[in-house]
């Protein structure tokens, strides 16, 4: 088959594995940098265009959109639904998962678990939204923080109410959520394919963190998963309407509840913990799965 990976950088380990594992299973893959397509929307022919050609009919496209050009990036992932390629994941989806306040309130309308999560934007009882999650402690975040930065614990109700201020004041969209303390630091990644975790592991924040981001200098383990976890990770995948993505769960004392779905997961982590080929499964996906104009939601 004839397969784009849509990525920024081709020298991360994500994008090189993917193209490595394709080749590796007699696929012509080329890596396509999203930000430098362009395209006449208005041609009765979809197409796209890429350093001065229009680029070929591909079988299969592999979207790994960073979060900070999600809206560049969808576009174009979008314009290919219209070629007629399979995408991966489709543009709506990642839309969906992007935002986080719309993914919990899909996930929350189908009774996935979730930690108590409050939203504002300029409350005037700063001290009710804080008592509504549970009260202290509460971990307040910042909608658009990646990789831990913009997660805080706040202890104690009048830290909250401090924190809380000071990002109202500075204009920045938060969540204020349960603090899931039973979870020890400790998260669970569950990498998602066609309905199925094919690999999960835990990760585990350092000494005194609560942030179990690799980033903040966690470490990952390969963990056996229960079937509540795995059905739940299974569940929220489908709410998105994502093939390929990461559920990221904290176990807390009521069962497993949902952080975050991710449209692009990273492949190092996962398959360094698990020793699987968690590329190669993709693409097994991908080959049972990719037929010209199969996309559910072209261009919607
Ligand atoms: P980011 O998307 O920036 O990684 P997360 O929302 O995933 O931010 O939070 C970072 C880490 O903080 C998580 O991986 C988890 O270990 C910890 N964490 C986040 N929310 C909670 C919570 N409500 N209770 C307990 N720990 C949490």
């Amino acid at each position: 088959m004839k397969i784009a990976i849509l990525s920024r950088n081709k020298k991360l380990y994500s994008t090189r594995r993917l193209q490595e594992a394709g080749q590796a299973r007699g696929h012509e893959v080329d890596i396509i940098n999203t930000m430098h397509c362009y395209m006449d929307i208005t041609s009765s022919r979809p197409v796209v265009r890429f350093k001065g050609k229009e680029l070929p009919q591909y079988d299969a496209v592999i979207p790994r959109i960073g979060a900070s050009v999600s809206f560049y990036g969808t576009a174009v992932v979008r314009q290919f639904e219209m070629t007629g390629s399979f995408c991966v994941n489709e543009s709506v989806a990642i839309s969906r998962s992007r935002d986080k306040l719309r993914s919990m309130q899909l996930l929350s309308r189908k009774g996935v678990g979730l930690p108590r999560t409050g939203f504002a934007h300029s409350p005037d009882n700063i001290k009710d939204l804080i008592k509504n999650v549970g009260g202290a402690p509460v971990v307040i975040k910042l909608l658009e923080g990646t990789q831990g930065i913009g997660v805080v614990l706040a202890e104690t109700s009048k830290a909250a109410e401090s924190v809380v201020e000071a990002f109202m004041g500075l204009k920045a969209n938060i969540l204020v959520q349960e603090f899931i303390k039973e979870a020890g630091g400790a998260d669970i990644r569950c990498f998602v394919v066609g309905g199925k975790v094919v690999a999960a592991m835990k990760r585990q924040g350092a000494e005194g963190e609560f942030r179990s981001n690799l980033h903040r200098g966690g470490s990952a383990v390969l963990v056996k998963l229960t079937p509540e976890e795995r059905a739940t990770a299974v569940q929220a995948a489908g709410i998105m309407g994502l093939n390929v993505c990461g559920v990221d769960l904290l176990r807390s004392s009521r069962g497993p509840v949902v952080m975050e779905v991710n449209s692009s997961p990273g492949l190092e982590g996962i398959e360094t913990a698990t020793k699987k080929d968690v590329a190669g499964l993709i693409y097994s996906f991908i080959e049972k799965r990719a037929k010209p104009n199969s996309n559910k939601t072209v261009g919607k």
